[in-house]
């Protein structure tokens, strides 16, 4: 995680940067923000700078061999404590490893409820337990392997119950070199013993610019989109990034659900969807097209056994696999010309019900009838 790629925040990334840079490294540090204000992100830029074999003015170079392992969250001085549900009383945060990394390099603006379905609950307390204060206490008791410090990032330490005390001590009086970076939101729910004994970084939420520049930048939103969803976000990321998923699962069903009924030459139901689609409004329109043409482009990329750069929910993955069968390369990249060239209309304010029309009657000569658009060439298989 480089600062780099967490939005806004510029003052308490310098902030960060400067205490490093004049050696002003507390070993008990406490991140206080907001759900959804980049606080575990910042943790863990902070630590990837702190160990980084080629520090820039202003970030970690984020290729050296400890920034790889750091983006993997798999470096051997870097350890994460965060709230579980524990089946069985030896349960530790290390128990729950794998799922822990899939979740935080999904989402860095993770929140517990995020992380829950990560986990199988069933509805249990969520809480950082003795048995895992203990793991701490032995993990931060070696020197580092590799690296100038060792790191532990502890996520929510609300959840720490009164077994946090038994950190006091190692908070207090660590082995050199080891630093405690707490994570949390809220500073009443945390233990005053732990608080009075680290140092407080006080993390804003983000403004609603800072949200809507994230937005347009890193989530292809439009100006009018990111506004609306910055707004109803109210400075949380965490939210502002669900709001995006929701929108694109309606835009994904109603795209597959088009696919499908292109693929079968469904007439009246094709006509149902181009009346449907003809009033959605002209920037809705435009979002369900560039969501098309990114879903297509994911397809492709499957199909040309590049897998693992694809960027999908595990549901919209499986559907893309499917269309998989029923696509070639050829067609997939006919698909994807005729949603550009429909955007391009509609941005021009062309005839919605027209256009929706044609459209889906090209992507019928495609998928049904296996000729690209101009009528003239059979696709190979
Ligand atoms: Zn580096």
């Amino acid at each position: 995680m480089q600062f780099k790629h967490i939005a806004g925040q510029g003052a308490v990334k310098q902030r960060l940067i400067n205490m490093v840079n004049e050696n002003r490294v507390s070993h008990a540090q406490l991140f206080l923000g907001p759900e959804g204000s980049g606080s575990l992100a910042l943790a863990i830029a902070y630590a990837q700078y702190l160990c980084c074999e080629d520090k820039q003015p202003d970030d970690s170079c984020g290729v050296c061999s400890s920034c790889r392992k750091y983006q993997k969250l798999m470096h051997p001085d870097l350890h994460f404590s965060y709230p579980f549900f524990a089946k069985d009383k030896n349960d530790t945060a290390l128990s729950f490893i794998e799922q822990w990394r899939e979740a935080l390099l999904a989402n860095t603006y993770l929140s517990l409820d995020i992380w829950r379905s990560y986990l199988d609950a069933e509805n249990k307390q969520a809480n950082i337990n003795i048995a895992e204060c203990h793991q701490i206490i032995k993990k931060l008791s070696f020197k580092p392997f590799e690296s100038v410090y060792k790191i532990l990032i502890l996520w929510l330490p609300e959840y720490l119950d009164k077994e946090g005390n038994s950190l006091l001590k190692i908070i207090e009086e660590p082995q050199p070199n080891t630093l405690f970076l707490l994570v949390a939101q809220n500073q009443d729910q945390i233990l005053n013993t732990i608080l009075s004994r680290t140092q407080l970084v006080k993390i804003p939420a983000l403004s609603y610019d800072e949200i809507k520049e994230e937005l347009i930048q890193n989530h292809h939103q439009t100006e009018f989109s990111a506004a609306e969803i910055a707004y109803l976000s109210n400075g949380n990321l965490t939210e502002a990034l669900a709001m995006l998923q929701q929108e694109n699962k309606s835009y994904h069903t109603l795209f597959v659900q088009w696919l499908r009924l292109c693929f079968g030459n469904k007439g009246p139901e094709v006509m149902a969807f181009v009346d449907q689609a003809s009033k959605m409004g002209r920037e809705n329109q435009k979002n369900f097209l560039r969501y098309g043409i990114s879903f297509i482009r994911e397809c492709c990329l499957l199909m040309s056994g590049a897998g693992s750069l694809v960027h999908l929910p595990a549901q919209e993955l499986e559907t893309a696999q499917k269309m998989t069968n029923v696509m070639n390369t050829a067609m997939a990249q006919a698909i994807s010309t005729e949603l550009e060239k429909a955007h391009y209309h509609i941005e021009r304010n062309a005839n919605p019900k027209i256009l929706f029309l044609d459209v889906s009657l090209q992507i019928i000569k495609i998928l049904n009838f296996k000729t690209l658009p101009q009528g003239t060439l059979y696709i190979p298989d």
